[in-house]
């Protein structure tokens, strides 16, 4: 069986985005594996972790890819700051005698979104609305890569590496099965400090905050890597749940300053996107059509809402809003073809994540070093049918089925892009439906 073939039947989509299936990625050919391992989002540890305690496996992972996709070479992204990380990967790159290169990334915020490590690597601009195939690249990051090891023996995805830390009494990476209640990881951190908190599911740049009300029923999937506890009253609550009329409104407050514009990472590097112009969209309350197709291409970063905006406004949540208005109407981004040039000063308007982390009130955090690792044992699971991009997985086991841990319980609808979903947890599937399938233990 191939290598796509088995990162197919082993579920493995990628480990730190938004869950796109790896086999589809490694059924193409490019000149570049770059690997993501540039950890960027403020606070987050689990991918230096996993360089330190997985590094054969991530080599080799790297090299069956690179084999894969017949690249010419093979380069992990990552920042000098992780001096010990960088003395792993060149130790084991050694022994192993593998032609693999590492990029010595600077410590700026975001260096790990996929389109400005393709640019740090190789210079080259992805063209607006593209992918890094475009020019010659495919990148994938560093969970993903020891789970296309793990894959070629013939092992599938059923746990995930999480760091728990913010409020918490012993902030910790835990390893858990997948379907695991963030109640659970919450409790093998020593439990909450505070009583009234919510919780970032990623990174505080670019995840999602869940209230304690939304907790019960919400479980570790394949592309969870962080839950940071915070009060529930924190700044980053409060801005991630502002309403669309708050949004709007605040907007027309706009003074046209144009530092979001000059801060974005993607207006940086080339791309026609200035969000300033958006929000002059929104102020003059503008029908949204074709002229505004531009929105389309923020990655969310959020560098303009969270650092460059000095009148607190929410430029990439207005982008958003606009880009949800072109999609309802059908409207696709056209790039016209012009070349992508990066703008000057592109290095100096960097985001240094320390300054970052300030403006982010993340400060009491930052100390918060994740020596300590614990292997979590669940006696149930929830596994969800939708840890992915594309179409839900199907069960193909009943209640009552004894599975083996790796066993396949969740297939992909046939001739849909999706992903294989297994068993965590050896036991009893005691509940099926078209979310999720619950196992319990023995
Ligand atoms: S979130 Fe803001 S800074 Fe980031 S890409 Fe979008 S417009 Fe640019
Ligand atoms: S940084 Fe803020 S005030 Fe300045 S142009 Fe952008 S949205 Fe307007």
């Amino acid at each position: 069986m191939d290598l796509v073939e088995l990162v197919r039947q082993a579920g493995v989509v990628g480990a730190g985005g938004a869950g796109f299936p790896t086999h589809v990625k490694l059924n193409a050919e490019a000149e570049y594996l770059i690997i993501n391992a540039a950890e960027c989002e403020p606070l987050l540890q689990t991918d230096q972790f996993l360089m330190r305690e997985r590094t054969a496996e991530l080599i080799g992972g790297i090299l069956l890819a690179k084999r894969q996709i017949k690249a010419t070479k093979a380069v992990i992204a990552v920042k000098g700051k992780y001096a010990q990380e960088v003395a792993c990967l060149k130790e084991t790159i050694t022994r192993l005698e593998a032609d693999v290169e590492i990029h010595d990334l600077q410590n700026f915020y975001p260096a790990g979104d996929e389109q400005m490590t393709v640019f740090e690597v190789t210079g080259r601009s992805v063209p607006p609305g593209g992918i890094p195939l475009n020019v010659g690249c495919v990148v994938s990051n560093v969970m993903t890569m020891i789970n296309v090891f793990e894959a070629s023996q013939n092992i599938p995805v059923t746990d995930k590496y999480v760091s728990v830390l913010g409020e918490v009494r012993e902030p910790r990476l835990i390893k858990v099965p997948l379907g695991t209640p963030f109640e659970a990881c919450l409790e093998a951190a020593g439990g909450t400090t505070i009583s009234n908190f919510c919780i970032i599911r990623g990174g505080p740049m670019m995840g999602g905050v869940v209230s304690q009300e939304q907790l019960s029923g919400m479980t570790i999937g394949k592309t969870d890597g962080a839950l940071i506890v915070i009060p529930a009253d924190h700044y980053l609550v409060t801005r991630a749940t502002e309403t669309e009329t708050q949004i709007i409104n605040r907007a027309r407050a706009c003074i046209q300053c144009g530092f979001c514009t000059e801060q974005c990472p993607r207006y940086l590097i080339g791309h026609p996107l200035h969000p300033h112009k958006m929000m002059k969209a929104v102020k003059y309350a503008e029908e949204i059509n074709e002229s505004h197709q531009e929105a389309l291409l923020c990655c969310g970063c959020g560098v303009c809402e969270m650092y460059s905006c000095p009148m607190g406004i929410s430029p990439r949540k207005v982008n958003f809003y606009i880009a949800n208005k072109l999609r309802e109407k059908g409207i696709r981004y056209q790039h016209d073809g012009s070349e992508i040039i990066a703008r000057d000063g592109r290095e100096f308007r960097k985001v240094p994540p320390a300054r970052l982390i300030s403006r982010l009130d993340l400060n009491d955090y930052d100390h918060q070093t994740l020596h300590e690792y614990r292997e979590v044992a669940m006696d149930e699971v929830f596994v969800s049918l939708r840890q992915h991009i594309g179409a839900p997985s199907q069960a193909v086991v009943s209640v009552g089925d004894q599975v083996a841990k790796g066993q396949l319980i969740g297939a992909t609808p046939e001739g849909q892009l999706g992903s294989m979903i297994h068993a965590s947890l050896a036991g009893r599937v005691v509940s099926v439906d078209e979310r999720q399938v619950v196992i319990a233990r023995g």
